[in-house]
C-alpha cells in the first residue's frame, strides 16, 4: 500500500492512525534515508499510546523506552554495523510491548517474527512516500484498515 503526505503533521497522523490498531508484541520497521521520517512517524505512534514524553531519535542511544498505555521500545541501529549485533533486541521483540526500529536493514534477517514494514521516501522538502506492507496474518486487519486511511 502506497501514502503520501504533505508535511509532518500527516505523518504523524499517519503513525497515530496504526499506532492506535498496534497491540503488544507487535513490532514494526521503519526504512528510508536521514531526514525521510522515520522518527516523526514513530511520534504518532506515541501519541496514539498516551506516551507524554517527547519521543527524539535514539540515533545516539541506539534504545529507548518510553512508557503508554502500551509500552513502546524504540530502536535506531544507524550507528551499528553488520556484525555489531550483540544487542539483545530479541528480548523485547514479542514482548509485552511495541518494537519499532529504524534502520533494520542489517537486522531483517534475525528478525524472523512478523512484522509491519514502512518503507519511507523523500519526495521534496515537504512531501514523503511511504510503502507499507506486512509480514505475518496478524497485521492483515491494520492492512485492511489502512484502505480506510485519510488525512482529515
Ligand atoms: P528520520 O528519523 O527518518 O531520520 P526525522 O523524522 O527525524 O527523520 O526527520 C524528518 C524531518 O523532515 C523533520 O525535520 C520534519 O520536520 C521534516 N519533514 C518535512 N515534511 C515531512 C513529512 N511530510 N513527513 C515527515 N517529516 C517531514
Ligand atoms: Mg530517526
Amino acid at each position: 500500500m502506497e501514502y503520501y503526505t504533505n508535511k509532518e503533521e500527516e505523518t504523524i497522523k499517519l503513525g497515530k492512525f496504526i499506532g492506535k490498531r498496534l497491540n503488544k508484541g507487535d513490532t514494526l520497521l521503519l526504512s528510508g534515508d536521514l531526514g525521510a521520517g522515520k522518527t516523526t512517524f514513530t511520534k504518532g505512534i506515541g501519541n496514539a499510546l498516551n506516551i507524554k514524553r517527547i519521543i527524539n531519535s535514539p540515533t545516539f542511544t541506539i534504545f529507548k523506552s518510553y512508557n503508554g498505555d502500551i509500552n513502546l521500545y524504540h530502536f535506531d541501529f544507524y550507528r551499528l554495523g553488520d556484525n555489531q549485533y550483540d544487542f539483545m533486541i530479541e528480548e523485547y521483540l514479542d514482548n509485552d510491548g511495541i518494537t519499532v526500529i529504524e534502520w533494520p536493514s542489517c537486522y531483517k534477517e534475525i528478525i524472523k517474527n512478523e512484522y509491519i514494514l514502512i518503507e519511507i521516501t523523500r519526495i521534496d522538502d515537504n512531501k514523503r512516500k511511504f510503502v507499507i506492507s506486512s509480514k505475518g496474518k496478524k497485521y492483515d486487519k491494520i492492512m485492511g484498515d489502512l484502505n480506510e486511511f485519510n488525512f482529515r
